[in-house]
């Protein structure tokens, strides 16, 4: 219990960011107790978590460092949040957390087209940065969370997953600098920040050109600000990241036609030198010889798993033409495993070439191009959708409103494959017992990255959010993963979480992986000695006794 009540809080948030910019109106408490996963963190009841005690909209550093010291001083805890559409963005108990909404840090500070850096603030969204991009040549990974999410959280504090992975990378090897304000109100800006000349432009608040080392020397920093998962705002504040950006060969602007939810391509006519292609393998086997030969070929601007269910559901304008289309169901009940596979070249020649290839891998592995999907409008929504990033929510939460994931470990494509083999069978038990949606039960999600070096592929599910035996299929279905994690070498997946929390989660699958846990745990004890950044979704402090 914290030694200071919600008044006083309020008071001293007020003096630190004005009176605009702090509240704790029960209404205001309520929204941002919201968290789309909430009904699995609470068993199924609700989805509404715990309260914060305070909303704060700091706009500066120096904000952030003073209320990261009161915390500290006070016994109260602080927590983060970006846009708030991440998972685990809610606080961690009821009535001691201040939420420091991040919104008004929105500025993308500085683009270095030469060397392929940007810095940004934690409310540059995804698609406002490629826009900008697009511009210049340039394009940025984008999580599978979609145009919405921060770039700043993908990179400092959650996973990065993305559709376009094989050749934009995975978020966390992109970051290459940040600031970071440490729990305990200390600045440390990571990078070489500041090492180099001033810029030459005297209008730069930031040259970007000098953020360029992700992990200093000595010990990686990264591995103790964020590991592999991110500390989901455990770890204290991120204000700047920079990131590594990627070529971008296409138009530098798509042109659009409609309003949403119906929207795509002008005429849906592909940009020149840019195609598509939905393909299916009957068998694991040649899907898996598929996945490879791609990757290594590097034809790809993207490759990734959209299994038929999904992308009709992404398709169809809303859910009576999921449902009583034909080409929706038979997209939909099609089966087999699919491939989508983005061709983005700089001119005719590069791009007859890699579609050559692409035909060559086709045929040699058994697939079969989706002749549902090779229709234009088809074509022009799945090459939008992907390179914007711009319909995910209707392709994943649409089915039931309930939406989550399990599996998806880093490792190779051919041990991916095999997990999502389980995957499968444990989706169609669920299915079978009732409440999960029926989607088919492999619904893999996922793409080789980096050429191929590593992949994930993660299985998704859906369930009703209105209906309790559904809510409760939904955490069994999570369960029996748990459980299977006990039997088979699935790795540390994505939504792996029980109802008992990350802390929890550690605990089992810890033992099994190196006991990463255990260092985690002495990590934040070392750093975070008053426990003030949220352990919430991350984890406890712990001595390190060894
Ligand atoms: C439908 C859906 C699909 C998703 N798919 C993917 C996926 O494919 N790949 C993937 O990587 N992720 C995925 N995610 C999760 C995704 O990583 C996050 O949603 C996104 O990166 C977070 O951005 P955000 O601004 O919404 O973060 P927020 O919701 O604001 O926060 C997310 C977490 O980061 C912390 N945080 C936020 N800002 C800061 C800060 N400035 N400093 C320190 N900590 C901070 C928060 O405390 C919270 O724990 C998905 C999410 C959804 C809803």
């Amino acid at each position: 219990m914290s030694k200071v009540d919600r008044n006083e809080v309020l008071t001293t948030m007020r003096s630190i960011v004005g009176n605009k910019f702090a509240n704790s109106d029960d209404y205001l408490l309520d929204n941002y107790a919201y968290q789309y996963l909430g009904d699995l963190a609470t068993g199924g009841e609700s989805k509404f978590t715990n309260r914060p005690i305070c909303v704060v909209l700091p706009s500066t550093t120096d904000e952030i460092v003073k209320i990261v010291k009161y915390c500290n001083e006070n016994e109260l805890q602080f927590k983060a949040q970006s846009t708030g559409w991440g998972a685990h963005n809610c606080a961690g108990q009821e009535d001691e957390v201040i939420i420091l909404d991040c919104r008004r840090m929105n500025k993308i500070l500085d683009i270095d087209t030469k060397n392929m850096i940007v810095v940004v603030e934690p409310y540059v969204i995804s698609g406002q940065l490629q826009t900008e991009l697009f511009k210049l040549g340039l394009n940025c990974h984008v999580a599978g969370c979609g145009a919405n999410g921060s770039q700043l959280v993908t990179v400092t504090s959650m996973c990065g997953q993305g559709w376009t992975g094989i050749s934009t990378g995975f978020s966390n090897r992109n970051i290459i600098g940040a600031e970071w304000v440490m729990p305990e109100g200390i600045v440390c800006r990571i990078g070489s920040w500041g090492s180099f000349k001033d810029s030459e432009d005297p209008e730069k608040v930031i040259d970007a050109s000098e953020w360029f080392l992700a992990d200093g020397p000595g010990p990686s920093i990264r591995g103790v600000y964020r590991g592999y998962f991110g500390a989901f705002g455990g770890m204290g504040v991120f204000t700047k990241a920079s990131i590594k950006l990627y070529d971008w060969p296409g138009p530098k602007v798509l042109e659009i036609q409609g309003r949403s939810p119906n929207y795509s391509l002008v005429k849906n006519k592909m940009p020149e030198n840019c195609d598509t292609y939905h393909i299916i393998w009957d068998d694991w086997e040649d899907f898996k010889d598929a996945g490879y030969l791609l990757a290594y070929s590097e034809i790809c601007w993207g490759l990734c798993r959209i299994q038929g269910f999904d992308m009709a559901l992404a398709a169809a304008s809303n859910n009576t033409a999921m449902y009583t289309e034909k080409i929706f169901q038979d997209l939909a009940h099609r089966g087999g495993h699919e491939l989508m596979v983005l061709i983005v070249a700089d001119n005719k020649k590069e791009f007859d070439y890699r579609q050559k290839v692409l035909n060559y891998i086709v045929e040699k592995t058994n697939g079969e191009y989706n002749p549902l999907t090779q229709i234009k409008p088809m074509k022009a929504l799945a090459f939008l959708a992907i390179i914007r990033q711009c319909n995910t929510t209707r392709g994943v939460f649409r089915a039931g409103g309930g939406f989550h994931t399990s599996l998806g470990a880093l490792g190779s494509w051919d041990w991916c494959v095999e997990g999502a083999k389980i995957g499968e069978r444990l989706k169609q038990k669920a299915i079978d017992f009732g409440g999960l949606v029926d989607d088919g039960a492999d619904n893999v999600w996922g793409n080789p990255y980096e050429g191929g070096t590593f992949s994930h592929l993660e299985e998704l599910f859906m369930y009703d959010i209105t209906d309790e035996t559904s809510r409760k299929a939904a955490s069994h279905y999570l369960d029996s993963v748990i459980e299977a994690n006990k039997i088979y070498p699935l790795g540390i997946g994505l939504g792996i979480g029980d109802m008992e929390g990350s802390a929890h989660q550690c605990d089992l699958f810890g033992p099994i992986t190196s006991n990463y846990h255990t260092w985690m745990k002495a990590i934040k004890y070392e750093f975070d000695p008053n426990n003030a950044s949220d352990p919430g979704n991350y984890t406890e402090g712990k001595k390190f006794e060894g």
